[in-house]
């Protein structure tokens, strides 16, 4: 009973702020996405399409549009294929829509069903619409797995939790080291930074490793036929093409980190913070720092991610930035 009752309260929830005019342009819905996250999600949908006088009747026409997934201005996506992922043209494609004009000329909605198979590309791409959403947009994330979905497309939604995912089991590996070490800025001294540096080194390392297990896994499991010098050669290729997306993402972490605490340093408020679970550590961060010494690490990690690209030693590049982040 107790499932229900909470989902019941959510769910006022989501009809108060809907008949105020104040939902989120994005929610991720925590539970079964063949389950109650999917009927939470149809639910949420008739409230806004619904022509009934009581909001939704289940009755009219566009509530059962809804029910089938065939009402023209929501665009529903699932994971495809024995790969079980959402790839990048389909999340491409829900962007694109999200751009243009209804076909009805009300809300536009896309619906990301088992929205942790994005992969990396695809997670990048819905990103960019999490960071400047159309008006009259909504998308509805549903997972059963939220910790597998990256940490900045989490931080930009807001959540809805109708049961407990299963905790640990996708989780991104390189996330809670990642943390700590942001925890830790900024750098005290040179040895402080090297320490930094070493940490962040090693967290990607780890993340190669387990990414060349991954694609070997891949590549053994595939139908195509390589000889061992090919199969070095796609193994090197695909593991570093995939390493590079993870690395964005760090680096997309980190600034994001930096922008907290460019807005506490710079007192607008903290009611927008990325991070703000974190706000304690930021204010206590903020106090060591300047606005321009704010920027500058800002620009620090920016530098690092375009020196990475270009393939210079991440231990040289590492050490360089940290060095420039030491405040004492
Ligand atoms: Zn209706």
């Amino acid at each position: 009973m107790e499932a229900v009752d909470l989902h019941a309260e959510v769910w006022e929830g989501i009809r108060n702020s809907f008949e105020s005019g104040r939902l989120a342009h994005a929610y991720v819905i925590v539970g079964s996405p063949r389950g109650n996250a999917l009927e939470f999600a149809e639910s949420f949908l008739k409230l806004l399409y619904c022509e009934g006088a009581e909001k939704p009747c289940n009755a009219c026409s566009k509530c059962r549009l809804i029910e089938s997934h065939k009402h023209v201005d929501t665009l529903w996506i699932e994971p495809q294929s024995k790969a079980r992922q959402i790839k990048a043209d389909e999340v491409r494609g829900l962007v694109h829509r999200m751009t243009q004009t209804s076909f009805e000329g009300g809300w536009k909605a896309g619906i990301l069903v088992s929205a942790e198979c994005m992969n990396t590309t695809s997670a990048n791409i819905l990103l960019k619409t999490l960071e400047e959403p159309p008006p009259k947009t909504i998308l509805l994330l549903l997972t059963d797995s939220p910790q597998a979905l990256l940490p900045t497309i989490i931080s930009r939604c807001q959540k809805i939790v109708l049961s407990e995912g299963q905790a640990g089991t996708t989780d991104a590996a390189w996330n809670a080291p990642l943390m700590e070490v942001l925890h830790e800025l900024p750098p005290s001294s040179g040895l402080d930074a090297a320490r930094l540096a070493g940490r962040l080194k090693a967290i990607l390392d780890a993340v190669k490793a387990e990414i060349a297990d991954e694609v070997e896994g891949e590549l053994w499991g595939g139908d195509e036929a390589l000889d061992e010098s090919k199969l070095k050669e796609v193994l090197e290729a695909r593991t570093n093409a995939r390493l590079k997306e993870v690395q964005a993402e760090v680096f997309r972490v980190m600034l994001d980190w930096h922008r907290d605490l460019l807005m506490l340093v710079s007192k607008v408020g903290d009611e927008h913070l990325i991070f703000s679970n974190d706000r304690n550590v930021l204010a206590e961060q903020s106090t060591k720092h300047t606005q321009s010494s704010t920027l500058q690490a800002i620009q620090v990690v920016e530098g690092m991610a375009r020196r990475l690209d270009r393939n210079i030693p991440a231990t040289q590049i590492f050490d360089e930035a940290f060095r420039k982040l030491v405040r004492d």
